[in-house]
């Protein structure tokens, strides 16, 4: 069913045994709202837990809440209410859906979204998912702390490029100067976030060594580069921003990061200029947004790079643009 910002508030304030989630390979988005919202739901006196199949990147240590993050392990539990955050489908929450029982809120900014939940709010037109979190705050009249405006601001400023790409809008830099009224510092989180260790930096031009374009003629270029096994294994969660090299290559329409999880399994990353890219991620069962999108390829790395950069040229051939 869908629900309003007020319902979902109702939904929350209701609850009182709370376990709150977000996709695998969870990034500021997913993270900063999980942390924004436990903070929120636990100052109440509810019982909150955040369960994460998956790890918390080093890169978001400094954010206020990642050490409550939990494994979902052991047996079924019930709770008056899961809360999804971020996440398009059931199957990018991973083993949590196995464990929880519990009507499901969904909170959510893909285009892709599936409306898998018992509740959703899909806000296609919100920058991140922080920005819906901030609504139902204001809702509410929520004493937002720093922590919480610092966890907010990186939610919205990193699924936006800070404030650079297309989904940025006029609200959505009007939250964000909320949030630094509230104690959010834009220079504090961006330097955390743009710290690397120093094997990331020295694997950048191998990284490079890879790039391949394909030219497509008049509906611009396709740019390709992969991360193999062992790169990965090296530089673990700390690969997010390579996909912008080729995505700023002059010509290029859509860039596309493969990265090769094991032996017949591919992370592939999407980004583009104009084109929908939600679509293609989609026909291999992964989604996102327009020009930000993903999906894992059940292949060989050479295989899945033949699939999905073939699926890219037909869809730029045939003029698929956002
Ligand atoms: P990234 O390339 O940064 O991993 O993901 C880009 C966008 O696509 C994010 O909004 C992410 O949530 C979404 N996305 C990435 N991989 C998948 C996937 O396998 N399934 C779905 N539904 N969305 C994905
Ligand atoms: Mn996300
Ligand atoms: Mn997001």
């Amino acid at each position: 069913m869908e629900v309003s910002i007020a319902d979902s508030a109702t939904l929350l304030n209701k609850a009182n045994n709370i376990i709150l989630t977000a996709h695998v390979h969870p990034d500021g988005d997913a993270l900063g709202s999980l942390f924004a919202l436990y903070s929120f739901l636990s100052a109440q006196g509810k019982q909150v837990r955040i369960l994460l199949d998956d790890e918390v990147p080093r890169a978001f240590y400094f954010l206020h809440g990642w050490e409550k993050v939990e494994k979902p392990e052991g047996i079924v539990h019930t709770a008056d209410l899961l809360v999804v955050l971020d996440a398009s489908d059931l199957e990018r929450i991973g083993k949590v859906s196995e464990v929880i029982k519990a009507p499901i809120l969904n909170l959510d900014h893909h285009i892709s979204n599936v409306k898998f939940a018992d509740y959703w709010y899909i806000d296609s037109q919100a920058a991140a998912t922080g920005e819906i979190i901030f609504k139902i705050f204001k809702e509410v009249n929520a004493n937002i702390t720093p922590s919480m405006a610092e966890a907010l601001f990186t939610a919205i400023a990193t699924d936006c490029g800070f404030f650079r790409y297309a989904n940025t809008s006029a609200q959505t830099l009007k939250i964000a100067a909320e949030l630094v009224e509230l104690g959010a510092q834009p220079h504090v989180i961006s330097e955390r976030l743009e710290t690397k260790p120093r094997a990331v930096i020295e694997m950048l031009p191998k990284v490079l060594e890879t790039l391949e374009i394909i030219d497509c003629g008049d509906a611009g270029n396709i740019a390709t580069i992969v991360l193999n096994y062992d790169a990965i294994t090296k530089l673990k969660d700390d690969t997010e921003g390579f996909i912008n090299y080729p995505r700023n290559i002059d010509g290029v329409e859509i860039a596309i990061m493969f990265k090769e999880a094991d032996d017949n399994s591919v992370r592939v990353s999407l980004r583009s200029k104009t084109a929908d890219v939600s679509k293609l991620a989609l026909s291999f069962g992964g989604g996102g947004h327009a020009r930000a999108a993903g999906c894992t390829v059940a292949e060989p790395l050479d295989r899945a790079k033949t699939l999905v950069v073939e699926a890219a040229r037909k869809q730029l051939a045939a003029g698929f643009i956002a």
